[in-house]
């Protein structure tokens, strides 16, 4: 496993809808693999491909229970709305207050190429749709409603 480099929002490959994944072999469970270690060092809570230089429909989320591995994910189902801070590895010291579903369901595959649906509530909701953003080549500070500075307030 590597850890392996967060680009930041100036990178084009942020800003570009990223390719489906086809093959599931051992090239993309190494990527999953650095993934993994990658988002641990930085303590995040999700990680997206694209903010490690891979153009493809890759994430992970952490539910606080596991950390999910979303290959071609597709959001089925949305509701409710919760308000809070968001952030993002990509974006350092930049925060702000996003509405986002308070519930998902999402259908994606995993590395093995098969296919499950999960049903997502509050962090861990939000935490998937703000990945799954980074997929389509969106970043959270085009939801933001109120910056917050460094002492969460402003
Ligand atoms: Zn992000």
């Amino acid at each position: 496993m590597a850890i392996r480099r967060i680009v930041t929002k100036e990178d084009n490959i942020l800003h570009v809808v990223c390719k489906p994944v086809e093959v599931f072999d051992e090239k993309l469970a190494q990527l999953l693999d650095d993934m993994h270690e990658t988002l641990e060092k930085a303590q995040g809570l999700g990680l997206a491909a694209p903010q490690v230089g891979i153009r493809r429909r890759v994430a992970l989320v952490d539910t606080g229970e596991e950390i999910l591995e979303f290959i071609n994910p597709v959001i089925l189902k949305k509701s409710g709305k919760q308000r809070d801070i968001e952030g993002c590895l990509s974006c350092p010291d930049e925060w702000g207050y996003v509405v986002r579903p308070n519930k998902c369901k999402v259908r994606a595959q995993d590395r093995n190429g098969e296919f499950y649906e999960v049903t997502l509530t509050e962090l861990a909701c939000r935490c998937a749709c703000h990945e799954i953003d980074h997929l389509d080549g969106h970043l959270f500070l085009e939801l933001v409603d109120e910056f917050v500075t460094d002492e969460g307030e402003e």
